[in-house]
């Protein structure tokens, strides 16, 4: 690692998951006002926004060593956390999935899906190894802010809300029969200690998640309570994490599967584990020797590149110090970070003229999706840029040279990002062939990805790409395909609940 990586990644020991709260918001504006008044007169004679440029590439540079030792750290994490609980940053928390779908899976399944944007319910027809998926429906709603800092009934109803206004839409031939109750598989993309395959505890919110009165209990409880209170009679089969979910349904079509990972709003990454490679279980085994891990990787946090703008993102978020890596690499941190620098390119550099527009200072406000909105501007003079620069941070008018300059701000923080993402995948698939060698590059080996990161920023999938190649080698590249699974966590959510139907012919 380079020694500023080194420096970077001391320094950012004590790090973790962003997401401000509406205080640390207000008082970052208030500071930010307090300071731009005593600042305001030297903006105009300001030098380049170039240094501060450089600056940022030079810290967040990942060349090859910074990435095998993130590679290499990843490895020895997933084996500490293996070794016992709380051994390292990695939790490396059963899934209790032990059997993976065979195909064989039939019948009306349901999946609910709580990400960290938005919620999905879906339904699918399952018609067994001849038919497969013969049909799937589903609804999307977005999650209303306040809900994200309010209580836990408050939450959890509005998911069942969803889910019975759902299933009231339904014709008759979806109404399951006598006595027998719908069944759902849960997926719930949070850090949950599983206690079985059909309960586990929340450890903590994570995504700028700040509800309250959950931590510490079952959210399959929190759900089926919510769900008696409309009066919606339904049970809960399984309780998925989405990398689970997303395994378990590339996995359905696909027998090389062996990792999926997901990128969207936060990140997170699974793997299929032999039982005698857990010493934590202390001997335990299942019927296949197998099951499958969920790392909850957003917690890694060593050999990180990391720079001023992370360190303070982390200090105002309210979960400061945790979920570093998931600060680093995923959807809902990218454009906050790219915000935080250009304000100080504003502020020190007069980058956009000699105000700052208010909006700039404003925490979370140019998100993801305006980054690679930006990115991917190839109009004459940037227009597109000129105009998100506009209407989403306020930025009036904006010279070629800045719009230019926003662009290289945003690829800097995406590449670092895809990279990283890329080292932590080599990590695993590592750690795994150590285990059992060729297992993994002897043969072909897919990941499955999935996540509203992965699918919609090309540049960040190419730069992921490209760091597992490098780390990996022509010989190694050959064998590991890196996939996208659209949407295969709700289905593998359903085939989970197939898989532990209450009432399964054995
Ligand atoms: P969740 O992670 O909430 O389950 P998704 O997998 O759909 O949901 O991911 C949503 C996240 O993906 C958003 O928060 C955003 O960060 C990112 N995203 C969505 N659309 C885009 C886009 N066009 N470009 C870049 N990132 C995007
Ligand atoms: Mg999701």
């Amino acid at each position: 690692m380079s020694p500023s990586a080194a420096s970077a990644a001391a320094a950012a020991g004590s790090f973790s998951n962003l997401a401000p709260s509406p205080a640390a918001a207000a008082a970052a504006r208030r500071r930010w006002a307090a300071a731009r008044c005593s600042a305001a007169g030297g903006r105009v004679a300001a030098a380049s926004a170039g240094p501060i440029l450089r600056e940022l590439q030079r810290r967040c540079a990942a060349p090859l060593p910074v990435l095998r030792h993130v590679a290499d750290a990843m490895a020895a994490d997933m084996r500490a956390g293996l070794a016992g609980d709380g051994a390292g940053d990695l939790k490396m928390i059963l899934s209790y999935v032990d059997s993976l779908p065979t195909g064989n899976e039939k019948g009306l399944f349901y999946a609910l899906d709580l990400g960290g944007t938005n919620f999905r319910v879906l339904r699918v027809q399952l018609g067994g190894k001849d038919q497969r998926v013969v049909d799937t429906e589903f609804e999307q709603v977005s999650i209303p802010q306040e809900l994200m800092y309010g209580t836990t009934e408050e939450l959890f109803d509005f998911i069942a809300s969803g889910l019975a206004s759902f299933v009231a839409k339904e014709s008759e031939k979806f109404h399951p029969l006598e006595g027998r109750k719908r069944e759902i598989g849960f997926t719930f993309s949070f850090p949950v200690k599983q206690t079985s395959i059909d309960s586990g505890i929340l450890i903590k919110w994570t995504k700028g998640f700040a509800v309250s009165g959950t931590a510490g209990k079952d959210v399959v409880a929190c759900l089926t309570e919510a769900m008696k209170r409309q009066g919606l009679d339904m049970r809960v089969s399984a309780l998925v994490n989405d990398t689970v979910g997303t395994l378990a349904g590339a996995r359905y079509w696909d027998d090389d599967v062996m990792v999926a990972v997901i990128l969207g709003t936060g990140t997170n990454a699974c793997y299929i584990e032999r039982m005698d490679a857990i010493p934590k279980l202390q001997g335990l085994q299942t019927g296949s020797g197998k099951t499958i891990i969920n790392t909850e990787w957003g917690a890694f946090s060593t050999g990180l590149p990391l720079t001023e703008f992370d360190k303070d993102m982390d200090n105002e978020s309210i979960n400061p110090g945790e979920q570093i890596f998931e600060k680093t690499i995923s959807g809902m941190y990218l454009g906050e970070i790219v915000r935080r620098v250009l304000l100080k390119m504003a502020d020190v550099s007069a980058l956009f003229g000699e105000s700052v527009p208010d909006q700039l200072s404003v925490p979370f406000t140019l998100r993801t999706p305006d980054l690679c909105a930006m990115q991917n501007d190839s109009s004459d003079g940037l227009k597109e840029v000129g105009l998100i620069l506009n209407d989403v941070v306020g930025v009036k008018k904006s010279s070629l040279e800045a719009r230019k300059t926003v662009i290289e701000v945003c690829d800097t923080i995406v590449k670092r990002g895809g990279r990283l993402a890329g080292a932590g995948i080599v990590g695993i698939l590592q750690k795994m062939e150590e285990d059992s060698k060729g297992l993994i590059f002897g043969k072909r080996t897919v990941v499955a990805m999935d996540g509203g990161l992965y699918e919609h920023y090309p540049q960040y999938r190419n730069y992921l790409k490209d760091a597992v190649a490098e780390l990996l080698g022509d010989e190694d590249s050959k064998h590991v395909v890196i996939e996208h699974t659209k949407d295969g966590s709700g289905i593998g959510a359903a085939l989970l609940a197939a898989a532990n139907s209450k009432y399964r012919e054995r």
